[in-house]
């Protein structure tokens, strides 16, 4: 069982296979290039459900299903840990009429033991859909580790493996000094294709608005890949756009999002964003990461690749990559 063991990126895939490495006992080191928790993850919208599950293949909804599954416990640890609250809560989803694909919802519902009512309008209304606050999430992940023993280094870059017959026998990070354990897990969301020369986990940017409206909205709504997302204090975050530019992160679809916003709820359409920002997420084929071993590195292991998922699925993620690590079922 390896001891020792440096995870490279500190967003939540990287922090929350942190905690299934620390809770063994293992001795942890999270490596990030810029502040933790600050890229993809901060970005996101924190919905802990697949924006119509439908349409994806079984092995991405029954590991979001996984993840989603463990969040009330977890952010109920992570808050008595970290006196941090995620702010989970059971808010709901409805689908408004018109999505695309909607005529295979009730189905899949009952198939996979989803609870849901159609109302007359057609809405499509889903009760058990949680929701966290990533800002929030992240901060009491991050203590919660601190607390655990698990450093968390910033402003510290990988640039480089080392290699040596089959192995990786220490990173070169920047300011030239190399650093070195028994195991290696890459976890650098969008960059890590790049990291691993691999083609099919690569940057798909979104970019998100923020409306300071108190009480106009208390659940999910989403058409397409548009929703709308209520937080506990009134804010609600308007997303998503999906772009394939690289590693763009500049704010165009200003505009764009807000009209489709007050398409769903016209109430916005008087009210001017009090923010905007952009994300990378880490995109990959049918939206299926990769949690494994590397084929050519017996240290090496890789959990990347969650695209517009990975908030839900990191506890199920790390829970599996932690079992790969340690020879477990
Ligand atoms: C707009 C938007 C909305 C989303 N909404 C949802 C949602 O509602 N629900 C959901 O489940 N998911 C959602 N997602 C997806 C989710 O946010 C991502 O799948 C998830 O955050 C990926 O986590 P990660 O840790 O892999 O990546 P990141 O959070 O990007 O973390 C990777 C980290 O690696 C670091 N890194 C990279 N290269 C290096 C290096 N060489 N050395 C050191 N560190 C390095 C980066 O700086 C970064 O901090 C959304 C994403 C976006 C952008």
């Amino acid at each position: 069982m390896p001891q020792e063991i440096i995870i490279i990126g500190a967003g939540i895939i990287g922090l929350s296979s942190a905690y299934e490495f620390a809770k063994v006992g293992a001795k942890v080191t999270v490596l990030e290039r810029g502040a933790a928790g600050m890229e993809a993850s901060w970005a996101g919208g924190g919905i802990l459900f697949p924006l119509l599950p439908w349409d994806y293949p079984e092995e991405v909804t029954s590991l979001a299903e996984a993840g989603a599954f463990r969040y009330r416990e977890w952010s109920a640890l992570l808050k008595e840990s970290s006196g941090i609250d995620p702010e989970y809560s059971k808010c709901g989803m409805t689908v408004l009429p018109g999505t695309r694909s909607m005529e295979k919802a009730s189905a899949w519902c009952t198939s996979h033991n989803v609870r849901f009512s159609v109302r007359a309008s057609g809405e499509l209304h889903l009760p058990d859909v949680a929701q966290v606050r990533n800002p929030r999430l992240l901060q009491a992940l991050g203590k919660t580790l601190e607390n655990m023993g698990v450093r968390i280094v910033e402003h510290c870059e990988v640039n480089a493996f080392l290699k040596n017959e089959g192995n990786i026998s220490g990173l070169k990070v920047s300011g030239g000094s190399v650093l070195e354990a028994e195991s290696y897990v890459v976890c650098a969301g969008a960059w890590s294709g790049e990291m691993l020369g691999w083609k099919d986990i690569f940057p798909v940017k979104g970019q998100m608005l923020l409306f300071d409206a108190k009480g106009l909205l208390d659940t999910i709504l989403l058409k397409d890949d548009i929703y709308l997302i209520p937080r506990r204090d009134g804010l609600i975050l308007a997303g998503s756009t999906l772009e394939h530019c690289g590693f763009d992160k500049s704010l165009t679809q200003g505009a764009h999002l807000h009209e489709k916003a007050s398409e769903m709820l016209p109430e916005l359409k008087g009210l001017s964003p009090v923010k905007h920002w952009a994300g990378l997420r880490p995109g990959s084929p049918a939206n299926m990461p990769t949690i494994s071993r590397h084929p050519d590195f017996e240290n090496l292991y890789v959990n990347a690749g969650h695209f517009r998922y990975g908030v839900t699925m990191a506890p199920a993620a790390a829970r599996i990559l932690a079992n790969i690590v340690f020879g477990k079922p």
